[in-house]
């Protein structure tokens, strides 16, 4: 295996109590193979850096314009032409208004196993630790892997949130390192699976099954999207989790209210948002669903 001491992250988020036990210091991983027309964090998807552009912030003073050296902004409405940007991030440095931010840093392991040890006191008192996201942590698996390996060396309880995408091989090295595994299932249909995300779920269904069978604690979450997969996959996805189950205990299923809170994201990234005009779910509308799950005999978790 590569010994792989930077990586790419685009942020870093403490107190979080939503991706795994306790209280959990996030990292979020630059770079996804998937792409999830309903994806909440679109500055996560590429795994280079790149600039967002906050138009709403803007106050006019055209030092971007001045600073940078590929004449990719214009200067009469500041906007960027991406076909010229190279995410050098001096516009960035140079806007006092925060209107041009750049996302994507290269970290060491080091740099982050520092910042997860300040919290080390509040992870033990509430059962918490880090947990890896993004994007997707799999994209960058020998990095991760050694990140995850030096924090469960300070004792530091360690979850990946994972898409589960990706040859065995690679997947397997970070899955054995975690010790809890937060793995997305977006739809069971690969047609579907394709349609929405841009990529088969052969590879991911057959590494969830992998997974759940080396008994580790897996936590299956399924984003639910209105008109997408809320029908018949939430049945599907259901009898999936309950025939691992059988072999796994530590197997459950979650349900995930959609939102639409990186709706702005797409246009600060010169991006369409293909779900506009659909509404936000109430975690209260998921009910339905959480009592399909129950009959078919799934943990769940609520
Ligand atoms: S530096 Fe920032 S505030 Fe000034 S014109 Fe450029 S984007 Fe707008
Ligand atoms: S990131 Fe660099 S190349 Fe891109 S617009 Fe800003 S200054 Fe220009």
């Amino acid at each position: 295996m590569k010994e792989k001491r930077t990586g790419i992250i685009f942020n870093t988020q403490k107190f979080s109590i939503h991706d795994g036990g306790g209280i959990r210091t996030l990292i979020f991983m630059k770079g996804c193979p998937l792409r999830c027309i309903w994806c909440s964090n679109p500055e996560s998807q590429r795994p280079e850096p790149e600039i967002i552009d906050v138009k709403t912030n803007c106050i006019g003073c055209g030092d971007c314009v001045c600073v940078c050296p590929k004449e990719a902004v214009n200067p009469l409405n500041f906007q960027i032409d991406r076909g010229k940007c190279d995410a050098c991030g001096l516009c960035a440095k140079s806007c006092y208004a925060q209107a041009k931010k750049l996302t994507g840093q290269v970290v060491t392991v080091e740099e982050l196993v520092n910042i997860a040890v300040k919290d080390q006191v509040i992870y033990r008192n509430s059962g918490g630790g880090v947990t890896v996201g993004g994007g997707e942590p799999l994209t960058q698996p020998d990095f991760v892997y050694e990140f995850l390996r030096a924090c469960s060396m300070r004792n530091i309880h360690t979850a990946i949130e994972t898409c589960g995408f990706g040859d065995w091989s690679e997947v397997e090295k970070v899955f054995r390192q975690a010790d809890q595994i937060l793995f997305d299932l977006k739809c069971m249909d690969e047609e579907k699976h394709r349609a929405y995300t841009g990529v088969s779920n052969k590879s991911i269904l057959l590494n969830a099954e992998k997974a759940a069978a080396s008994g580790k604690e897996i936590r299956f979450r399924v984003p639910v999207i209105p008109g997408v997969n809320d029908g018949e996959n939430i049945r599907q996805t259901g009898a999936f989790v309950r025939g691992l189950q059988r072999q796994n205990s530590q197997v459950k299923v979650e349900l995930l209210p959609y939102h639409n809170f990186g709706k702005d994201k797409y246009k600060w990234l010169g991006r369409k948002y293909d779900l506009g005009s659909l509404e936000r779910m109430e975690k209260e509308e998921l009910g339905r669903y959480y009592k399909v799950l129950e009959e078919l005999g799934c943990n769940v978790v609520y």
